[in-house]
């Protein structure tokens, strides 16, 4: 598959409005044929994360060698002293596949990519049905401290703003039913 022919499917929220659970329920549908752009980072891993499955796990100072190389199509510190970022190479790697890109990434990283590649690129944004129930999964899912939940929750609320320039709302009140439709989206898109 080549830069032309090769999509990309953003999935961007503010965390906790599930888009990780709709994006790993996708990557299980084998005729969508989609594999997932694993992002370098250099926060630590936590709980069963693998390293080269779900992020690249990188030092500070390999991540700001990667940035003076200009090896990214996009990066940001997501958090504080926290770094995320879409390796080139990394796209490369799975249109080689034959494959469309899934991505899992935050709300400007998502909108830097669509900007970049908006010829074949759907941004979806996931939304939560509401900041508290968010802030209910989060702690819910007993991963982050109080003071990382506090965070997430003031970013998430910056970033539901930034809804309106992605292609595609898609409200998570309802898993079933919003995994339904993002399937829909991404059968519909890679067509
Ligand atoms: P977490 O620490 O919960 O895995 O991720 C924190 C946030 O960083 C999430 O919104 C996640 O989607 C986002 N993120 C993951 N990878 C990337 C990336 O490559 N680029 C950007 N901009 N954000 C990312």
């Amino acid at each position: 598959m080549t830069k032309k022919e090769g999509k990309l499917i953003v999935f961007s929220a503010p965390s906790g409005s599930g888009k990780t659970t709709i994006v790993h329920h996708l990557l299980k549908q084998d005729e969508l044929n989609l594999d997932f752009s694993i992002s370098a980072t250099s926060r630590n891993s936590r709980g069963e994360e693998i390293n080269g499955k779900d992020y690249y796990f990188i030092s500070a100072e390999e991540f700001k060698n990667h940035i003076e190389k200009d090896n990214f199509i996009e990066w940001e510190e997501v958090y504080t002293d926290n770094f995320y970022g879409t390796l080139k190479k990394e796209v490369e790697r799975i249109w080689e596949l034959g494959k469309h890109v899934i991505f899992d990434i935050d709300v400007i990283g998502g909108l830097n990519i669509k900007n970049k590649f908006s010829e074949n690129t759907l941004a979806i944004f996931v939304q939560p049905p509401s900041i508290e129930e968010m802030e209910r999964r989060l702690r819910g899912r007993k991963t982050d401290s109080e003071e990382k939940i506090k965070e997430r929750v003031a970013k998430a609320e910056k970033e539901m703003k930034y809804a309106k320039d992605f292609d595609v709302v898609l409200v998570n009140d309802d898993l079933d039913l919003a995994k339904k439709s993002a399937y829909n989206l991404v059968e519909k898109f890679t067509k």
